[in-house]
Order: C-alpha cells, then structure tokens, then sequence
C-alpha cells in the first residue's frame, strides 16, 4: 500500500511542482500589483514655508524649492512616482520644465526611483554625492543594504533605472540656483554617500533653516564588520554628531513619518502660518537622539 502511494506520488511529482510554480507566480504577481497600486496613491501637493512645498507620495518624501531662475527637486520617490510627482508641481501652480537641479537623500528605489524619468520630463541635472554616485549609475546594483544577498538586486530589490549623473559634491558643498542656496552634509552610514540637505527659508521676515535627515536606519543584513564598508561605525558615529550641529528649525525627512508630515499638514488649518507647525527643532533633536540609541543597541548586541 504505501509502495503504491509512494509509486503514485514519485509519478506526480512534475505536476504538483508545476502546481507550486503556478501559485508561486500568481501570488508573486499579486503581491507586486498590489505594491504598484499602494506606491501610485497619489497625495495631496502643499507649500510648507516660503518657497518649500511637498510633492511626495505614500510615505516617501519630495520637496520642491522654487526660484525665479528655476527649481530644485529634492528625491524621486519610488519608479511608480515620477508622473505623480510632475502632476503634483504642476497642481501648485508650477511647471516641471523649471526644475534645473535634481538632488537625492540616497540611491534607494524608493527615494531615487523616479529620477531617471524626472530627469527627462525636466531637462534638470542631477548632483548626487560622491559616495553614492556609482550606486545610482547602476541603478541600486551593487547596494550595501543588500548584505550577502546581492543577488537578489536581479530580481528587483532596491534596483531602479539609472539616471544620468551630471556633478557630484562632497561633505559640506553648496549647491546654488539663483537665490536658493542647500548644504550638503554627508550623513554616511546608511549608504556611503547618505546626504542630509540644509537650506534657508524665508518666512515672514524670518529666515528659518531646513534640515532634511537622510537616513539613519540600519539594515539588518549589513553586519557593523564588514570587510565591503569597514568604517561603517566611524561613519555613523559622525552622521549623529553632524546632524546635531545643525540649528534645524523645519524638520524634514526623506520618509513622512519620520517627521511626522500628515499630522502637521492638518494642523496648518489651525495655524496662524503654514510653516509654524512644520517649525520643530525638538521633533528634530528627539529624531536623532531616537536613532542613535536604536543604533547603539545594535552596537552593543553585537
Ligand atoms: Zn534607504
């Protein structure tokens, strides 16, 4: 009995792996459209002081600064938001031919997604740091956050199409369009070249400075003794020190929630000026302080 049950099992065998393969592929291909639908839910554009405004989508941060001799983009988002985004400045009233310079927190899918496409619609040049710059003109490939399974960039993770890289910068260089005027501070650790921005606002007959944090997550596939970033520890280490440095006065994130974005958007109704809710040196400080001891956690657990 149970040699004919193995007998009928061993016969059958190409047909349920041809079954698994078939539910794999369906559920693969579901799960990626239902992706695709969460990252195109388009979000409402809004000025939040003087000349900054967000143009993001679902949880990942765009800014737009504007000028009279032309615009900035801050990051692209995910590859699903570049049309998203040109809909966006164009609802506030701007158009996408305007932006000059394309920046970047770091070359991840999901902030440097739509670069490629954006860079196109605008005809702007792209100044990526000089850590990050070979990542982004592969396109992801090659990513620290990866860990041991790079590979895994092959069937899609962290990869986005490359855009062209026009300059690169280093630690505390100043990039300029007319009047706006944006920092550079290379908060390495998260990927080589990790870039925080700061730049003046003007707010009523105030000038108030922008601090938007790149990141300082840390994956947990990069081991802190990697022989592929050994100073991966100096480099943190510095990022928290940098970051504190700053007088920030408008928080700002490469990712919403991080600075809690919706919760001071709707609380502008209430405000006497659009940016006083977006005006949180505390949120900032507890940020930072907030990922350092999640940091030296890790540090120690090791
Ligand atoms: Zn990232």
């Amino acid at each position: 009995m149970i040699q004919r049950l193995k007998k009928l099992t061993t016969h059958r065998r190409p047909v349920i792996l041809g079954v698994i393969l078939v539910l794999f592929t369906v559920a693969f291909t579901q799960w990626r459209a239902a992706i695709t639908r969460n990252r195109s839910i388009p979000d409402e554009p809004f000025q939040i002081a003087g000349n900054l405004y967000y143009v993001g989508h679902t949880g990942v941060a765009a800014f737009l600064l504007t000028g009279p001799e032309g615009h900035v983009l801050i990051d692209g988002g995910y590859p699903e938001h570049g049309p998203l985004i040109v809909e966006s400045i164009s609802r506030l009233g701007f158009d996408v031919a305007d932006v000059r310079i394309l920046l970047n927190s770091h070359p991840h899918s999901d902030h440097a997604g739509s670069l490629r496409a954006l860079q196109e619609a605008s005809g702007a040049e792209l100044w990526v740091s000089r850590g990050d710059a070979d990542v982004m003109s592969a396109g992801g490939r090659a990513d620290l956050a990866l860990g041991p399974a790079r590979f895994l960039w092959f069937l899609g993770a962290l990869r986005f199409s490359p855009p062209r890289v026009d300059h690169t910068f280093v630690d505390g260089d100043t990039i300029r369009l007319g009047p706006i005027e944006l920092t550079a501070h290379v908060t390495a650790g998260h990927t080589r070249g990790c870039t925080s921005w700061s730049f003046p606002v003007a707010v009523q007959q105030d000038t108030l400075l922008a601090v938007s944090i790149c990141s300082l997550t840390l994956f947990p596939f990069v081991p802190l003794n990697s022989a592929r970033y050994p100073e991966i520890r100096a480099d943190y280490e510095r990022s928290f020190k940098t970051l504190r440095s700053l007088p920030a006065d408008i928080f700002l994130a490469s990712h919403t929630g991080w600075f809690d974005l919706h919760r001071k958007r709707r609380a502008q109704a209430e405000s006497e000026h659009v940016a006083d809710p977006f005006v949180d040196p505390e949120g900032y400080r507890s940020f930072v302080d907030r990922a350092e001891k999640v940091y030296l956690d890790r540090v120690s657990g090791q």
